[in-house]
């Protein structure tokens, strides 16, 4: 019977990886469409007007964006706030299989925890919407600004699991000998790599892969 203690902390980016926000978007745009009677072409707009400001993309503050689009059309915020964060979008985009694989995971004893990049509220909201909040270790919920920071890394334990779909986070993940960073590539049908997972089932026969190497050097 294997222990707890044996198994390594697992963290999940969320874009992407949890969650299809690109089909989020599009969800997004369409109920403000809706909601402001205004056409596509009128809110894809307003986006890059908002986006133009921005650094990185990560920085999108959903608060600062409703409040320039009220001001931009004249539109009452709090409609706005119900439409952008209209419940259904968030729930229709998470990827299927999901929650079978954190409550997998849960019961074989993985710690499991975020690796997000992004404002606090917005990129909790994705999690709480979906009911998996639990799921998540409150110790490990990393949420940051600009998560390819070393001294966040430097901190985590031994052999911590970080899977993301980025490939700039998994170059900068693989220079950390206390990490072991895993591409997901949705829709690839061909794995670049032995670590690559086209979703989050192909995680358990890695785990067993790797529990197996952890094992042999005992
Ligand atoms: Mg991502």
């Amino acid at each position: 019977m294997d222990t707890p203690t044996n198994k390594p902390l697992i963290l999940f980016d969320i874009d992407e990886t949890l969650i299809n926000t690109d089909q989020l978007r599009i969800l997004q745009r369409k109920t403000l469409a809706d909601t402001l009677q205004k056409s596509d072409e009128d809110i894809a707009n307003c986006f890059i007007e908002y986006y133009g400001d921005l650094e990185k993309t990560s920085d999108f503050d959903p608060d600062e964006f409703l409040a320039f689009a009220s001001e931009k059309f004249g539109f009452p915020l709090e409609k706005l706030k119900d439409a952008f964060f209209q419940p259904t979008n968030f729930q229709m985009v998470l990827y299927p299989e999901v929650v079978e694989t954190l409550a997998n995971l849960r019961n074989k004893g993985y710690t499991l925890g975020i690796y997000s990049q992004g404002i606090r509220y917005s990129q909790e909201y994705k999690i709480l919407v979906n009911n998996l909040m639990d799921f998540f270790d409150q110790q490990h919920r990393y949420v940051l600004k600009r998560k390819m920071d070393p001294a966040v890394i430097a901190d985590l334990p031994e052999n911590t699991i970080i899977i993301d779909d980025k490939a700039e986070v998994i170059e900068f993940l693989e220079r950390f000998p206390n990490v072991i960073p895993l591409h997901i590539v949705r829709g690839e049908q061909n794995h670049v790599g032995e670590y690559t997972l086209s979703t989050l089932r192909d995680l358990f026969p890695i785990l067993d892969t790797l529990r197996n190497a952890v094992d042999s050097e005992q």
